[in-house]
C-alpha cells in the first residue's frame, strides 16, 4: 500500500489510462505474423513434432496443472522478495496469481521464478517460464522475440534523484552526468536518445542501481515512474523529477508463436478487468484507477 500523496504524483506525471487497459489491442500485428514455421514440417514429422497452432505450452500448462511465472524480485510496487518472510509481492505479482485462477481455476496453481530485465527473454526461450509479468514494456523490437498480451500497465520513463538535486528534467542531463540505469531495460536506450553525451552506467538489477545512487556513484537513476515511486517509498531522501520523457505500455510475455496461451492471457485480461478484480490489485499497490 502507498500513501495517498504518491498516488497524487503518480496520477499527474503518468496520467495512467488503465481502465481501458485490456481493450487496447497491441498484439494483432505481431500475433498474426507468428503462426510457427514448424507448421507445415509437423504433418510428416514424427509426433513429438509441436503440434500447428502454437498451442503447446498453454496444453502443457494444463497438463502440469501450473503456470510458471518470471516476475521482478527486486522491484518494489510490482514484484519485490520481502527481506523478513521471503514472500515476493507487488502489482505483478497478483496479475499473475489472477491468471493462474483464470487459466487454472485456483491462484495457488503457479511457481514464480526471478527474472531480471537482462535474464527475462533468454529464460522464456529456455522455456524455464511459461511467461513474464516483469514491468516489461511492449516495443516493436521485441515483437520480433515474443508475443505481446494486451497492455496491462501504463508507464513512462523519469528520473530519480537526490533531494536538492540540480537535475530537474532529462534536459538537465549533459555531458558529464552520471545516469544509472539497469542492463536489458529500454531505459538505457531511450536515455541514451535523449542525452547522448551522458554517461551511463548499468547495472543487474534495480536494487544494486538503487545502492549505488544512495552511494553516489551516480546523480540520476532512469527508468519508469511508477518503479522509481517504489524507491520513493523506500526513501524518502529521493524524489523523482520532471515529466516522464517515454511511453512504456507493459504487456505479459509468451514465447513466439504461443498464440493460444496469447489468446487465453488476453480473455483472462479481459475477465479481470470486467469483473473488478484488475481495479483492486491496482488500487491495492498503485492507487485509484482512473475513470474511463
Ligand atoms: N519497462 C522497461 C523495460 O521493459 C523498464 C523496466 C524494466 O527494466 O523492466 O525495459
Amino acid at each position: 500500500m502507498i500513501s495517498k500523496k504518491w498516488n497524487f504524483v503518480v496520477m499527474m506525471a503518468a496520467v495512467f489510462a488503465l481502465a481501458g487497459c485490456a481493450s487496447t489491442s497491441t498484439t494483432s500485428t505481431g500475433g498474426a505474423s507468428s503462426s510457427p514455421a514448424s507448421s507445415t514440417a509437423a504433418s510428416s514429422a514424427p509426433s513429438t513434432a509441436k503440434p500447428a497452432g502454437g498451442s503447446s505450452v498453454l496444453d502443457e500448462i494444463k497438463s502440469r496443472g501450473k503456470l510458471v511465472i518470471g516476475v521482478k524480485y527486486d522491484t518494489k510496487l510490482f514484484g519485490l522478495k520481502n527481506p523478513t518472510g521471503g514472500e515476493v509481492e507487488g502489482f505483478d505479482v497478483d496479475m499473475a496469481k489472477a491468471l493462474a485462477k483464470e487459466i487454472l481455476g485456483d491462484e495457488k496453481k503457479i511457481e514464480l521464478k526471478e527474472v531480471t530485465s537482462k535474464t527475462r527473454i533468454p529464460m522464456l526461450d529456455n522455456k524455464e517460464i511459461d511467461m513474464i509479468v516483469a514491468t516489461m514494456t511492449i516495443t516493436e523490437e521485441r515483437k520480433k522475440q515474443v508475443e505481446f498480451s494486451d497492455v496491462y500497465f501504463k508507464a513512462g520513463q523519469s528520473l530519480l534523484v537526490k533531494k536538492g538535486s540540480s537535475i530537474k528534467t532529462v534536459a538537465d542531463v549533459k555531458k558529464g552526468t552520471k545516469v544509472l540505469a539497469v542492463k536489458g531495460a529500454t531505459s538505457v536506450a531511450n536515455i541514451k536518445a535523449k542525452a547522448p553525451e551522458a554517461t551511463v552506467l548499468e547495472f543487474d538489477n534495480y536494487q544494486d542501481a538503487f545502492s549505488a545512487l544512495k552511494a553516489g556513484q551516480g546523480d540520476t537513476l532512469t527508468t519508469d515512474n511508477a518503479i522509481l515511486y517504489g524507491m520513493m517509498a523506500q526513501d524518502p531522501n529521493f524524489v523523482v523529477v520532471g515529466e516522464p520523457f517515454t511511453d512504456e505500455p507493459y504487456g505479459i510475455a509468451m514465447k513466439k508463436g504461443e498464440t493460444a496461451l496469447q489468446t487465453a492471457v488476453n480473455d483472462s485480461l479481459k475477465k479481470l478487468q470486467s469483473s473488478g478484480e484488475y481495479a483492486k490489485i491496482y488500487k491495492k499497490w498503485i492507487g485509484e484507477t482512473p475513470s474511463k
